[in-house]
C-alpha cells in the first residue's frame, strides 16, 4: 500500500482516502475486516519469502493483519511518516515505544504533566529497569533544555497537556535534543494531525491514542506510533513479541472513525474556543486554560505550531469543591465522564479522574486548582452547550 493518491492532499482528504489503494474486495467500497489468524501459501517457497520480507504479505495476525495495515497507513499518510505500527491501545504504544529504545543505563528526559498512565511508567516501572528519568516543570522550556543537554537517550513531550493545557515548544526543544543524539517522541493525542504534525517540526516518533480523536465515537481503543522506517522496524519488533497487537475489528471502527476526523476535530476546535472565551468572560469562573486564548502563557508558541487549538479546555471556578459538584450534575448536554475526543461532550474533574490518586499539595504543585473541570467538547451546536454551561453555572 502506499497510498500514492493521496500524497499531495490536504489532510480531510487524507483521512478519507488515505491507506485504500488495493484493499478492496470484490468492488466493495469498503476495507474488508480480515478475521483472519493465519494467512495461508498455495507452495512453500512463496510462504517463505514473505516469512523473511522479501515479498509482501501477512503470516500470523499478531505480527501484522491486512485490515490492521490500513489502519496504519492512514495515520502514516496523515502524519507524513515513513512509517507506522499499531497497538492494542495508546498506553501499549507509549510502553512499547519507551521499552523499545530505553534500557539499563539509558537516561530520558520528560516533563511533570504527561498522561497519567505514561507518568506511572516513567516513576515506576523504568527506574525499575534501571533508567533514569528526569522530569522537569512543564512550563519551563530552559530547565527542559539545560536537563536535555546533560545528554540524554530520549526526550518525551506531550503537547498540549493534561489538564491544564500547557504547550510545548516542539521545534525548539527537538533542536537540542538532536545536538546531544537524543530521538524525539511527542504524545500528539490531544492536538490530532489536523492541528498539529511533531514530524514536521522535528520530532523523530509521534504516537496517539487512537481511542480518542481517530477513533472519535468512544467506542473502540487503539494506540500508533509513526516515525522513520529505521525506528519503525525497532518498535515493530518489539511489539510482534510483546504482543499487544491491535485487532481487526477494532482497526476497522478506527477507520471509519477517523474518515471524519477532519469535520470533527475542526468543529470541535470552534465549539471549545467560544466556550473558553465564554467562561473567561463568567463573573463564577476563577480560570481558563486553553492554549487559543490569548491569556495562556505559550498562545505564541500554540499559535505557531498549531493549526488549530484542539477541543479540550479547562477551568477553575470561584469557590470550594461542592460548587463544582453542583454545576457539573446539573449539565444536561455532558456526559460525567473520563476520556476525550468523543463527537459527545466529556466533561469531569481531575481531582476525581486523573489526578484522584494525587494529595491536595500535589496538586497544586502541579498547578491544579480543587475546583478544576476539564472539558472535552464535542461536536454539540455550540449555542447549546453554551445555554447548557450558563444554566448549570446559574445554580451554584
Ligand atoms: N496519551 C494521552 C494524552 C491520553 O489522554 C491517554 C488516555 O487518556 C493515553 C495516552 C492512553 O491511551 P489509552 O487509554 O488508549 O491507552
Amino acid at each position: 500500500m502506499k497510498s500514492e493518491k493521496t500524497k499531495n492532499k490536504k489532510q480531510g482528504t487524507k483521512a478519507v482516502w488515505g491507506g485504500y489503494d488495493d484493499l478492496f474486495y470484490q468492488g466493495a467500497t469498503q476495507v474488508p475486516v480480515v478475521n483472519s489468524v493465519t494467512f495461508g501459501y498455495d507452495n512453500v517457497d512463496d510462504w517463505f519469502d514473505v516469512a523473511i520480507g522479501k515479498k509482501e504479505g501477512h503470516i500470523y495476525s499478531r505480527n501484522t493483519n491486512p485490515t490492521v495495515a490500513v489502519f496504519e497507513e492512514k495515520v502514516r499518510v496523515l502524519e507524513n511518516a515513513e512509517a507506522a505500527t499499531s497497538f492494542s491501545t495508546g498506553m501499549a504504544g507509549i510502553s512499547n515505544t519507551l521499552h523499545t529504545f530505553l534500557s539499563q543505563g539509558d537516561r530520558v528526559v520528560s516533563i511533570k504533566d504527561t498522561y497519567g498512565g505514561t507518568s506511572v511508567i516513567f516513576l515506576e516501572f523504568l527506574p525499575k529497569n534501571g533508567v533514569e528519568v528526569t522530569l522537569c516543570e512543564t512550563g519551563d522550556f530552559d530547565e527542559i533544555e539545560s536537563e536535555v543537554r546533560k545528554g540524554c537517550k530520549m526526550l518525551y513531550l506531550e503537547t498540549p497537556t493534561n489538564p491544564t493545557l500547557k504547550v510545548l515548544d516542539i521545534k525548539r526543544l527537538s533542536k537540542v535534543a538532536h545536538e546531544v543524539g537524543a530521538i524525539v517522541v511527542v504524545d500528539n493525542t490531544f492536538a490530532t494531525p489536523i492541528n498539529q504534525q511533531p514530524l514536521a517540526l522535528g520530532a523523530d516518533l509521534v504516537l496517539h491514542s487512537a481511542t480518542k480523536y481517530l477513533n472519535g465515537h468512544s467506542d473502540a481503543m487503539g494506540g500508533i506510533v509513526c516515525g522513520s522506517k529505521k525506528l519503525i522496524q525497532q518498535l515493530f519488533h518489539y511489539r510482534e513479541i510483546n504482543g499487544a497487537s491491535l485487532h481487526a475489528n477494532t482497526a476497522y471502527m478506527l477507520l471509519r472513525g477517523i474518515k471524519t476526523l477532519e469535520l470533527r476535530v475542526l468543529r470541535q476546535n470552534e465549539n471549545a474556543m467560544r466556550l473558553a472565551k465564554h467562561l473567561e468572560n463568567h463573573p463564577k469562573v476563577d480560570a481558563v486554560f486553553y492554549p487559543g486564548l490569548e491569556s495562556h502563557p505559550e498562545y505564541k508558541v500554540a499559535k505557531e505550531q498549531m493549526t488549530g487549538f484542539g477541543g479540550v479546555f479547562s477551568f477553575s471556578l470561584k469557590g470550594e469543591f461542592e460548587k463544582v459538584k453542583t454545576f457539573l450534575n446539573n449539565l444536561e448536554l455532558a456526559h460525567l465522564a473520563a476520556s476525550l475526543g468523543s463527537v459527545s461532550t466529556l466533561i469531569g474533574p481531575p481531582k476525581v479522574t486523573s489526578h484522584v490518586e494525587a494529595t491536595e499539595e500535589e496538586r497544586k504543585q502541579l498547578g491544579i486548582p480543587e475546583s478544576l473541570i476539564r472539558c472535552a467538547v464535542g461536536i454539540e451546536n455550540s449555542e447549546d452547550l453554551i445555554a447548557d454551561f450558563d444554566q448549570a453555572l446559574a445554580k451554584i
